[in-house]
């Protein structure tokens, strides 16, 4: 799983290099600077992982998908996050990727699913959105270009930040209780293997 995020992580360190879109640390930095001075840039047709529309439609709910393909936003208390307290991680309801942790979790009162950090800078892609008569910070999945939410500066230290997202945007895998005998994953005599022939 760590290796596959990494993957993932520089896959999106290659579109940022390549489209000149804003990472999460830069966006935070600049929208205190100058938020004035960034020009929108859509990008969703440049992400690493594309599904087509009819895919798209037949496996994600009618809110998933306008959430996720249509910038929407889900009605406040609704969504199956909003009050989920168990631990694991919370990933794209798209393409999978892992986005946040369960402890990185805060109850903000929004009404939304708060998050103080992701998991790492690079799973989200962040930009400017001046939608509404409003200038935020528009939180993109870096994979799939799918829209989670949006990212405010008024959240908890020490990161400071609130990840306010769609429910529907995401999945949830429960943290996984280890089981000795999996197959495969059998905790008991690693590197000791008489019975190899
Ligand atoms: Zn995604």
């Amino acid at each position: 799983m760590d290796v596959l995020f990494r993957r993932a992580g520089s896959a999106a360190l290659h579109l940022v290099r390549r489209h000149g879109i804003i990472t999460h640390n830069a966006a935070v930095r600049r929208h205190r600077m100058s938020v004035a001075t960034l020009a929108a840039r859509r990008w969703k047709s440049s992400t690493p992982v594309e599904f087509s529309q009819e895919d798209l439609r037949k496996r994600l709910t009618p809110l998933q998908y306008s959430v996720t393909q249509e910038r929407g936003t889900e009605r406040a208390f609704t969504g199956e996050f909003s009050e989920h307290h168990e631990e694991g991680t919370y990933t794209c309801v798209v393409c999978g990727t892992p986005l946040f942790q369960s402890d990185k979790k805060f109850d903000s009162g929004s009404g939304w699913p708060s998050f103080s950090d992701v998991i790492d800078e690079e799973c989200v892609i962040l930009t400017e959105d001046c939608s509404h008569a409003m200038l935020r910070t528009e939180t993109c999945c870096s994979q799939c270009g799918s829209h989670l939410g949006h990212l405010f500066e008024d959240g908890p230290l020490p990161t400071g930040q609130r990840y306010c997202i769609n429910s529907a945007s995401l999945d949830f895998r429960p943290k996984e209780a280890r089981r000795p005998g999996t197959p495969g994953k059998s905790p008991g005599t690693p590197g000791k293997s008489p019975g190899t022939s």
